[in-house]
């Protein structure tokens, strides 16, 4: 992954500190290696060569994986759609390059979430057209900070702070006071928007200045795209989403990214347990009925 992982928890003897360490960062690396699709010979990477002509059967948890994805789909009515990777591909970031809108036309019947069937019985996937790619990079880290967090719990640890990229864990306090989250301001980095004090929560950010350039026009071009245009999405400059796990949270956080401040907010108030801060391209924030303080007196 080309993502930083930032690890902070209490235990009492430093090697047995060192090896819950290291066991976390083996499963960002295992998570990669099953779900990235910049690997030839990830579980990822073979789905999307054998799925067109059959179902083929997949390990549980890229199965989990495919299933939130999907169910993010619907609820977002589309707008978070791992089949984008059908068009995803015609982008690179690092070099500046994004397909022209011929490119763009022909890919996109190829994004449908609908046409990736999910057979929870025999664990099997089967896509119902030849040349789909799906990219789970909108909601895979999610996924591995959980496995993470699993795997910290399970070894006897209380208290912790664990992200990957925009995707972060909190479990517990930090020992007594609340982990103080930043949410970044999306045009000036090393400074936040806003601070929030939480505990044993999932937080998720997605924003335009993760991975982008400046295409001939001036106009920003941005890894979080729409299956609709096949283009960048406008109007939404970062969207985090608060809830219980990161699966979750990574996901509803690309899919709002897509939505929008309004449709996104309607969104998440139908979802219990969910809060989400949206900044907008005028820099206004927008946050959802959990999230507004009480009127005072
Ligand atoms: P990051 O933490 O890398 O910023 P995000 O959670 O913000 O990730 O998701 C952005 C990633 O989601 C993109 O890099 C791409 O892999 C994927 N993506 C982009 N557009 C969509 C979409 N409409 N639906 C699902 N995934 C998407
Ligand atoms: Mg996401």
């Amino acid at each position: 992954m080309t993502t930083p992982i930032e690890l902070e928890f209490w235990a009492e003897d430093k090697t047995f500190a060192d090896r819950v360490g290291e066991d976390v960062l083996a499963v960002f690396h295992q998570v990669d290696e099953q779900m990235s699709r910049y690997r030839e010979d990830s579980e990822v990477s073979r789905l999307n060569r054998t799925a067109p002509d059959g179902p083929i059967s997949v390990s549980s948890g890229l199965f989990q994986v495919l299933e939130k994805a999907r169910d993010v789909s619907v609820l977002s009515d589309g707008a978070f759609d791992v089949t984008f990777g059908s068009i995803g591909y015609l982008y690179d970031f690092r070099a500046g390059k994004k397909p022209t809108d011929e490119e763009i036309q022909s890919g996109l019947s190829r994004v449908n979430f609908r046409d990736v069937l999910l057979d929870q019985e025999a664990h099997t996937v089967e896509y119902r057209q030849p040349g789909m790619l799906v990219d789970l990079g909108g909601i895979a880290k999610g996924y591995a900070v959980d496995l993470g967090v699993e795997h910290l719990v399970s070894s006897g640890i209380r208290h912790a702070r664990l992200s990957a990229g925009g995707d972060m864990r909190l479990l517990g306090d930090k020992r007594g006071r609340p982990w103080y989250v930043g949410i970044r301001d999306p045009r000036s980095e090393g400074r936040n928007a806003v601070v929030l004090p939480l505990q044993d929560v999932a937080v998720s950010t997605s924003g335009d200045y993760e991975r982008f350039f400046l295409d001939e026009a001036g106009d920003r071009v941005h890894h979080i795209l729409s299956p609709v245009t096949g283009k960048s999405v406008r109007g939404v400059q970062s969207v985090t989403i608060i809830g219980d796990n990161a699966l979750t949270t990574d996901g509803l956080s690309t899919a709002v990214f897509v939505l929008g401040p309004e449709k996104g907010l309607e969104m998440i108030e139908r979802l219990p347990g969910i809060d989400v801060v949206v900044i907008d391209d005028q820099r206004m924030m927008h946050v959802s009925e959990g999230l507004v303080p009480p009127p005072s007196r």
